[in-house]
């Protein structure tokens, strides 16, 4: 009960009418029933008239400081007068009436509810209750019910539930009276346990007398009941009683009444509101069933595309597309099995694990779907209190999370895993440290340029390829001049174009049926070749009736020949193929077929190559080293062994990728692009007979014959790094594509990497992947996939440039199996959308994620840096860290800067250099750190001054790519071993996961000498955020961030970890420093980061994250990433490290002080920590309009429907709707 209380309104002026009026009141209160009602009625009739016309007085009345709704409130308690009892609710609805809800929420604040929820009760019991008194009752608890976030339970504990129900059965003619009604049970309905209570009695089917077909009275009311309605369909039970009564397809007959008759769209929000009536009810699978048997997926299509011409009627489209999507039957992804189509038998099985889970899943287990759709009505409504309950579970992911709780978990802890005397097999490893230099011959003063190598043009010794070649073909090897970033030398790419068939070891296979097709594929290259000398312009790869009966003859499908088409073009007589082909891939360890690979006719030859050396004297770009090389490339590929035994050698690597020399800006996104591919998608349920379903492609079935028809696009993907599993026609130039899955797994899809031929120029192509895992993605965020067209290639432009429109990234109606989806039933795939025109006719383009990066590229890159520095001044080495499990080397590679001299100061200055140790590549699908890594290498190999300082100032050593395996076989997260290679780093298995083993004991060897590096870093990409950034480690930051105060004050903490990343900041276009995070979250306590940091003891231990997507602040602001700002940071790195040097104090690491120049500048000066870093989320993009829609999901309500919101004329009841016990559960950003 209000307490009365003395006036004192300081802020009001005292001349003020309303407070003379208010005072008066107050002590008519004081004196209670004493007074005669007529004095009561007189100044409360007074206080109304004020209030009804001046805005002046509603405002004081509810100023801060006020007590005027006190003294209201306490009279409304007081009065038994009927007048003075209207009076008030008049003024109160007068004061909530305007001020956008806040004078709601005040009257909220001062117990409002629960006087007019009692007055509710007292007025009920008059029989029959006073219609005016029940009619402003409801109406100001319609107004301050969304206000008050118990009101729903205060209501049902006051026993208003059914005093207003009762008012809407006994009045249902009487509509000023159950307006207001209908109004409050609205807002009752949002309560679930409410909603169940009125469910029980009746209250569904009292709606259902209430709304009805198309009339232009009583909109009002149709409205209100209808999201009464939608509230209480929510609840299941309510539902489930819809769907018995029949009430789905009465529902659909109103809406299409509406639809036909509203032609001028004037009752939108009816329409609307039995969308939503329809959207709740088929939240249970019985409304889905119920939804589809009345027809609803084509009256909904249907009445959806009538509304797409008018923008106002968005929200009825939004509406119908959930809805029909909810509704769409799950299908199954047209596999066999979930898990890779390659199987590698692994050396050991782990015993738990996501992999053992594999193993031990019986063969005849269909892992394809399960159940998974079918258990979300067996769960009983739970009809007790949940409001509220759940609010502090908010952080429920950190329960149990002690690394970030504990403080002596969290901290470092230096240990040996392993025994000294095992490590000291890694001091092999660590030459550098022993070398005397004594027969070395350091005297000459005047090393050759570095750059002199590129001017040579002349072969290239390389000293593990294919020993023996013919001096013609290593004259042909020339690194790729480039003028600068922006032109091609394209004599050097028109020269090389090349067929590379390397034929399977296939057993199978009839040798005869090889030469005969070899000899198709022979002929068809020389008529290739005379079409393509005569002009680069003019390169057409299919014009012949020959060459179609070489694509079609070619198909390794139809005939079951392993001969696929790789090539457009093959441009040389036959002698010169045979001469090259055996040249080049004869060697005499590796088995592989003929080759016809070469470049233009021999006058075409000297031409280009006098016209191109003379070029390349003059395009000499500092640091920018020709490492690609494509002979190389193919002596490489000769050597890396896949699961698949790929045989051949997709055109973008062998052509090698120079970025584009135009920007390319992050896409715009169209509207409604989202909604219109889903609709496409519906229509192939609606329009069954226009579907093709013709599988093109699969991995699955080796005898899929793919018709020759002249207009299907040819696929494959069977080169390294490639991973398409399955294609399938939908519509004419639309298709389906299926990726596999990482070898020993079940899921993991994100990376891809295929080929396309046999297109038409002039048709947009549309490309479906479907069985994405990631519930988003860049792709709705201006990302756009990457191409690259062989054509442009041979026309000087071999470049991966960013293509595709309607690029779109959604939740798919392929149910995924709870067996890969961690055990969670009723989930989806998603399906990234793009479409395509193709800018020539028969091309052969490539499709990828990112831009490629093979093991095989990595390899070719690490030798021609090897093969092209100074050995008296660049200290370089390569050693094989291990064989990964497939049997491929993982190379470690060393560099420094060669001592001056051997003299015994020189030498030793050499061996004392701290360490910086950098890896990369861990996970597969991160192309991106690849391409960091790249420049990384090449500033550290490159002959500038401060490159040169750089080296004199560490010894660096790199594992480049930590996962050759995963990254050959196109994974996309794991090894072979079916596991993420990086949280295997607390404990990683010699036979499991060798590289990660052999990398962390190269570590702790280090740790054992005494060299802990100064430095460790692990390059990675980040699919869904912008610019790079890095996660460090600090426990004040994880403690800050888990507020765990009391225990981080006395945590002393150097700061150091926060330098290197603002220096990069500072230094590096990319890099953005408010990205960062320094928590150390429990899900990344197996990461190398982490491990680096609190096993081994190295203080600055980073993963570095890079984009694939764009920046969205500094100098590339708007742009997509491509290789050149990649590399860039790559060598923005080491300039970090070399300012990190000069902040570094030497005592810290124990070195003498003189060899290292300090300045004055501090660490603690330059990087002040100002605030803690937040939690490392995965997302930080800000929502679409068009958001992802996540309702798909049965037994996922969590929608917050911002489209629907977008178009609605009462945006703030909707919102009100939710604070009661949608409250906890929606939260808007
Ligand atoms: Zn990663």
């Amino acid at each position: 009960m209000n307490k009365v209380k003395t006036t004192s309104e300081k802020s009001l002026p005292n001349n003020s009418r309303i407070v003379a009026l208010l005072t008066q009141l107050e002590k008519i209160n004081s004196e209670s029933l004493l007074v005669e009602a007529d004095t009561a009625r007189y100044v409360t009739s007074k206080i109304l008239h004020l209030a009804q016309s001046q805005e002046k007085t509603r405002k004081e009345m509810t100023a801060k400081g006020s007590t005027g709704v006190e003294v209201i409130l306490s009279t409304l308690e007081n009065t038994r007068d009927l007048q003075t009892t209207l009076n008030i609710l008049s003024i109160l609805i007068e004061l909530v009436s305007v001020g956008g809800g806040r004078r709601a929420c005040i009257l909220v604040s001062k117990g409002g509810t629960q006087t007019l929820l009692q007055l509710l009760l007292g007025a009920s019991k008059d029989s029959p209750p006073n219609e005016e008194l029940m009619v402003q009752l409801h109406s100001l608890l319609a107004k301050i019910g969304p206000k008050d976030k118990k009101f729903g339970v205060k209501a049902r504990i006051n026993g208003a539930l059914n005093i207003s129900l009762n008012l809407v059965k006994q009045n249902l003619q009487n509509h000023r009276l159950i307006l207001p009604c209908l109004q409050v049970l609205r807002v009752y309905s949002t309560n679930s346990v409410n909603a169940v209570s009125l469910g029980k009695n009746g209250v569904v089917e009292l709606m259902f007398k209430i709304i009805g077909p198309f009339s232009k009275k009583n909109t009002g009311l149709m409205k209100v009941a209808l999201d009464t309605l939608a509230a209480l369909l929510k609840s299941k039970t309510n539902a489930r009683r819809a769907v018995d009564r029949g009430y789905v397809q009465v529902l659909l007959t109103i809406y299409v009444d509406w639809h036909r008759h509203d032609s001028r769209h004037r009752h939108m929000l009816i329409r609307k509101g039995i969308l939503q009536c329809i959207k709740s009810v088929t939240n249970i699978k019985l409304g889905r069933k119920a939804f589809i048997d009345a027809n609803g997926m084509k009256i909904l299509y249907n009445t959806s595309q009538d509304c797409l011409a008018v923008r106002t009627l968005d929200p009825l489209v939004n509406t119908s597309s959930l809805i029909m999507r909810k509704c769409f039957p799950k299908n199954r992804l047209p596999l066999p099995t979930i898990k890779s189509a390659f199987h590698f038998q692994l050396p050991v099985i782990p015993t738990s694990g996501p992999v053992a889970q594999l193993y031990s899943l019986p063969p005849e287990v269909d892992d394809v779907v399960d159940e998974s759709d079918d258990n979300d009505d067996i769960e009983t409504e739970t009809e007790t209190e949940t409001e509220n309950e759940n609010e502090d579970d908010k952080d429920q992911h950190f329960k149990n999370d002690d690394i970030e709780t504990d403080i002596d978990k969290l901290k470092p802890k230096q240990e040996l895993g392993r025994p000294i005397e095992e490590l000291k097999i890694y001091e092999q490893f660590f030459p550098e440290l022993a070398e005397n230099f004594q027969e070395y011959d350091l005297v000459s003063k005047e090393p050759k340029p570095f750059a002199s190598a590129t001017n040579l043009g002349g072969p290239i010794v390389v000293p593990t390829a294919g020993d023996e070649h013919p001096a013609e073909a290593n004259q042909s090897v020339k690194g790729i001049a480039v003028k600068d970033r922006s032109s091609l030398q394209m004599e050097e790419y028109n020269k090389r174009p090349c067929l590379l068939d390397l034929p399977k070891k296939d057993h199978n296979k009839d040798s005869l049926q090889l030469q005969n097709d070899q000899k198709k594929l022979l002929s068809s290259c020389q008529c290739l070749s005379q079409e393509i000398v005569k002009g680069l312009d003019r390169i057409t790869l299919q014009n012949t009736s020959k060459n179609e009966q070489y694509y079609s003859t070619g198909c390794l499908i139809k005939k079951e020949s392993k001969t696929s088409l790789t090539t457009p073009t093959c441009n040389k007589p036959c002698q010169h193929v045979s001469s090259c082909g055996s040249g080049l891939f004869e060697g005499p360890s590796v088995q592989l077929g003929k080759l016809c690979c070469t470049g233009v006719d021999p006058e075409e030859e000297e031409d280009s190559s006098s016209h191109s050396s003379g070029e390349q004297v003059l395009l000499e770009v500092p640091d920018m080293l020709p490492l690609h090389d494509p002979d190389l490339y193919i002596e490489i590929v000769k050597n890396t062994k896949s699961v698949p035994e790929y045989s051949e050698v997709a055109y973008p690597d062998y052509f090698g990728h120079i970025p584009p020399p135009f920007k390319e800006p992050i896409l715009e996104r169209p509207y409604g692009v989202q909604r219109t591919k889903i609709a496409q998608d519906i229509e192939r349920l609606i329009h069954q007979n226009d579907i093709i379903d013709r599988v093109v492609y699969d991995l699955d079935n080796s005898s899929c014959s793919v018709p020759e028809e002249g207009d299907i696009l040819k696929f494959n993907s069977k080169f390294e790094s490639g991973n398409l599993r399955k294609v399938i026609q939908i519509r004419k130039n639309e298709y389906d594509l299926i990726l596999n899955s990482d070898i020993n797994s079940n899921h993991y899809h994100q990376w891809f990497y295929f080929e396309v031929s046999g297109m038409k120029t002039g048709i947009g192509y549309r490309f479906n992947i479907i069985n994405c895992e990631k519930s988003n993605s860049q792709f709705n965020y201006g990302m756009q996939p990457l191409m690259y067209s062989v054509q442009e290639a041979l026309n000087a432009r071999p470049w991966w440039s960013r293509v595709g429109t309607d690029i779109c990234y959604y939740k798919n109606h392929f149910s995924r199996s709870s067996i890969a989806a961690g055990g969670q039933k009723g989930k989806s795939y998603y399906t990234i959308t793009f479409t395509v025109s193709f800018p020539h006719k028969d091309d052969v383009c490539y499709f990828a994620y990112h831009y490629p990066y093979t093991y095989s590229t990595l390899k070719m890159h690490l030798q021609k840096l090897e093969s092209m520095h100074n050995p008296q001044q660049i200290y370089f080495r390569e050693d094989v860290l291990c064989e990964t499990l497939a049997g491929n080397s993982c190379p470690l590679v060393t560099i420094t800067a060669t001592p001056e001299s051997n003299y015994y100061e020189h030498v030793c200055q050499f061996r004392n250099r701290p360490y910086v140790f950098l890896s990369a590549r861990v996970h597969p699908g991160e192309t991106n750190a690849s391409w960091v890594m790249k420049g990384t290498l090449e500033y550290l190999m490159s002959s500038s001054p401060a490159a040169q300082s750089l080296r004199e100032s560490y010894i660096f050593k790199i594992v480049p790519m930590l996962n050759p395996d995963g990254v050959i076989n196109g994974n996309h997260r794991c090894s072979l071993s079916g596991e993420d290679l990086n949280r295997q780093w607390q404990n990683p298995n010699p036979d499991l996961h060798p590289t990660i083993y052999h990398a962390k004991g190269l570590l702790q060897y280090m740790a054992t000498i005494k060299r802990l590096p100064l430095v460790y870093c692990d390059y990675h990409g980040h699919s869904r955020k912008k610019n790079v950034f890095m996660y460090g480690c600090s426990i004040k930051e994880t403690m800050w961030h888990t507020n765990v105060s009391a225990a981080s004050c006395d945590v002393i903490e150097d700061l150091g970890y926060r330098a290197l990343p603002k220096i990069l900041s500072q230094t590096a276009p990319a890099f953005c420093m408010s990205s960062c995070s320094f928590v150390v979250e429990k899900s990344k306590e197996s990461t190398a980061r982490v491990v680096v940091w609190r096993e081994i003891g190295v203080q600055r231990s980073y993963t570095m994250e890079s984009t694939l997507c764009g920046c969205d602040q500094g100098k590339y602001k708007g742009l997509q990433i491509g290789t050149r700002e990649l590399e860039e940071m790559g060598a923005k790195f080491c300039v970090g490290l070399l300012r990190l040097k000069r902040l570094t104090s030497p005592l810290e690491h124990n070195l003498p002080s003189s060899l290292l120049d300090i300045e004055n500048e501090l660490i603690e000066s330059s990087c002040k920590v100002t605030s803690p870093t937040t939690y490392v989320l995965d997302e930080d993009e800000p929502r679409f309009l068009e958001e992802v829609d996540y309702s798909a999901e049965s037994n996922d309500e969590q929608d917050v429907e911002l489209v629907d919101n977008a178009g609605d004329y009462e945006p703030s009841i909707q919102e009100d709707a939710l604070s009661d016990s949608e409250a906890t559960r929606i939260q808007l950003p």
